[in-house]
């Protein structure tokens, strides 16, 4: 077995329905568990940080680092690429942490097929409707980038069945700590 898939856990759910706040307190609640930064053609929103958040990339620039093989996954997301740079993972497993990747189903599962032992996990908000509520009110994205976002997050629901384990967000603590307890009893 590959010593790298019992490091990774991958996260997905549809956009809106609270991964980022879980796994930003995942993080806080167990030293073990490191983020991967993702790479993303996106344009940044103001409370994010280059480096931080995502490393932010002009499509020239993504483009040159699929051609150089730099992704170990990337994909196209409401007009924007993003992909998990295989440094990410490389480092920071071989630094002796757990990486978490926040990353939407179709890369989940090609990183599943690269890492057949890693966890997934899909985070499932508690309804459609509590998930257009929260997309409102955070207040990132227009009308159209909403509906766009909703139209994503049905096709993405329908994928859940194929991941490991699914938990509702209903709470962002419960929720972090049974993500927590999940790796620890699969280990
Ligand atoms: P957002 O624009 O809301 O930050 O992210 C949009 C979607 O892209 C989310 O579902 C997020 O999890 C996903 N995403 C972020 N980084 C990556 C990545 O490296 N690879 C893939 N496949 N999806 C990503």
């Amino acid at each position: 077995m590959n010593s790298i898939d019992k490091n990774i856990i991958v996260i997905s759910g549809p956009s809106g329905c609270g991964k980022d706040t879980v796994v930003k307190k995942m993080l806080q609640m167990d030293e073990r568990f490191i983020l991967s930064v993702s790479a993303t053609t996106r344009e940044r929103r103001p409370i994010e940080k280059d480096g931080v958040d995502y490393i932010f990339l002009t499509s020239e620039d993504f483009i040159q680092k699929v051609s150089e093989c730099e992704f170990l996954e990337y994909t196209l997301y409401c007009n924007n690429y993003y992909g998990t740079l295989k440094k990410q993972i490389e480092d920071k497993v071989n630094a002796g942490r757990v990486v978490v990747l926040v990353i939407e189903v179709e890369g989940a599962q090609n990183v599943k097929k690269v890492y057949p032992d890693c966890l997934t996990i899909f985070l499932a908000p508690p309804s459609l409707e509590e998930l257009e509520r929260r997309l409102r009110n955070r207040n990132t994205e227009d009308d159209a980038k909403i509906k766009q976002r909703l139209f994503k997050a049905n096709e993405e629901l329908g994928f859940k069945s194929s991941y490991d384990y699914i938990v509702e967000n209903n709470d962002v603590e419960e929720c972090a700590k049974s993500i927590i307890d999940i790796f620890d009893s699969e280990k």
